[in-house]
């Protein structure tokens, strides 16, 4: 099913893409299968050339389940198409292979296998990596007049949640022949559209908010069929499709993403504004607060600030680690995005394989919280940190 594309993303997660099947099924069945059988050899290479669109071989992604997903995450970002990978890592490697060849920077703090992919992995291959600080625009500008295929990164990033403004990253990039990548994970497409404000593809670990129960691993990109065109032979060939049984599990939870994103503003919000007022709490961490550095600007390219946010603490590393210990609701996790609120010290977890010096001038200190806000009520998640942080 094809939804208008005037209509609210609500509908759309709900109805786009579902194939309805001959017994009304309300949305599209899991098809648990390898491969799909053809009557004739025409018909075959009729599919197999590209002249029809059909179900293959699940690896490629030609299968109904996984095509239903697809047409869903490329509504999602308002993009012409989508592919939906194995998990985000899945995701960004293919992009990197199929578009970055010329070299890859890394645009201020992202997720440490992203780090590590680009930093160190990519120029074993004879790919350029470049990871650039938020406050080196000098180097930016001067790597990508020197021919880097694509800028790529995380905006509010994690797990400083720092905020760069994608039109004119879009507009440096464009300038000099090379691509902008979003990773709109933290952000979600519920608060903020990359593409629309002038990106060339956005990058999903779906993971997170996507699949937002924590019971499930993917990622995706989105874009012009163009791009798509250009990242599938190298999904198809490294064999990191989803497996269609995650797929269906997946465009299950995006159903209800709407509603759950939503949810998670408003109580990231309170506790943002419950932990500002803590002493024990130095700095918070959140796009929201009028006073955090990239506000304006997240105001500007936003339409809601997320359910992410991270605080520092008064505390050494052994108090913050006993802090990250006596919470009882939120749950000591390296992951993001799910019904259930997680805790991490990033300096223990996502950013752990990195240099002190890397860290520090990242600003990701010893006693620095990532905290992903869940599903539960705000009040009692305030109680929670509350009881922690003055616990002795
Ligand atoms: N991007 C962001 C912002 C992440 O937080 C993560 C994982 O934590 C990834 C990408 C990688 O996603 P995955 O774990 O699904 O491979």
């Amino acid at each position: 099913m094809t939804t208008a594309p005037h209509k609210g993303l609500s509908t759309r997660c709900i109805h786009e893409g579902e194939a309805k099947d001959a017994h009304g099924s309300p949305h599209t069945p899991v098809y648990n299968t390898t491969t799909f059988g053809f009557s004739s050899t025409s018909d075959l290479l009729d599919v197999v050339d590209g002249r029809r669109e059909g179900a293959l071989y699940t690896r490629y992604g030609l299968n109904p389940t996984i095509k239903a997903l697809e047409a869903k995450l490329a509504t999602l970002e308002s993009a012409e198409a989508a592919l939906a990978f194995a998990s985000g890592m899945a995701a960004e490697a293919a992009v990197f292979l199929a578009l970055g060849r010329r070299g890859v920077i890394v645009l201020g703090d992202a997720y440490g296998g992203t780090l590590e992919l680009v930093g160190q992995q990519l120029p074993q291959l004879g790919i350029p990596g470049h990871l650039v600080l938020g406050n080196e625009p000098a180097r930016l500008e001067q790597l990508v007049r020197g021919g880097v295929g694509v800028i790529f990164c995380e905006t509010p990033t994690n797990p400083a949640l720092e905020v760069f403004d994608i039109p004119a990253l879009a507009k440096l990039a464009h300038t000099h022949g090379a691509l902008l990548v979003v990773d709109n994970t933290f952000a979600t497409p519920v608060n903020q559209q990359p593409l629309a404000l002038g990106a060339d593809l956005v990058v999903h670990s779906a993971t997170k908010y996507l699949g937002g129960h924590s019971d499930l691993t993917a990622g995706a990109i989105m874009g012009s069929k163009a791009f798509m065109g250009a990242v599938w032979p190298w999904r198809k060939n490294l064999g990191t499709v989803p497996a269609p049984e995650t797929a269906a599990l997946l465009m299950r939870s995006l159903r209800t993403l709407v509603v759950r994103v939503r949810q998670q503003n408003e109580s990231a919000a309170v506790v943002a504004q419950a932990m500002s007022k803590h002493p024990r709490v130095r700095r918070v961490l959140f796009p929201g607060l009028p006073d955090f550095p990239g506000h304006a600007l997240a105001k500007a390219q936003m339409t809601g600030f997320g359910g992410m946010l991270s605080i520092e603490l008064n505390a050494t590393y052994e108090e913050t680690a006993r802090f990250v210990e006596h919470l009882r609701i939120f749950t000591m996790a390296p992951s993001l995005g799910g019904a259930e609120s997680l805790v991490t010290q990033p300096v223990t977890t996502t950013h752990h394989g990195l240099s002190v010096e890397n860290r520090v001038q990242r600003g990701i200190s010893d006693s620095l919280v990532r905290l992903s806000i869940g599903l539960e009520d705000a009040q009692d998640l305030v109680e929670d940190l509350t009881q922690a942080l003055e616990h002795k």
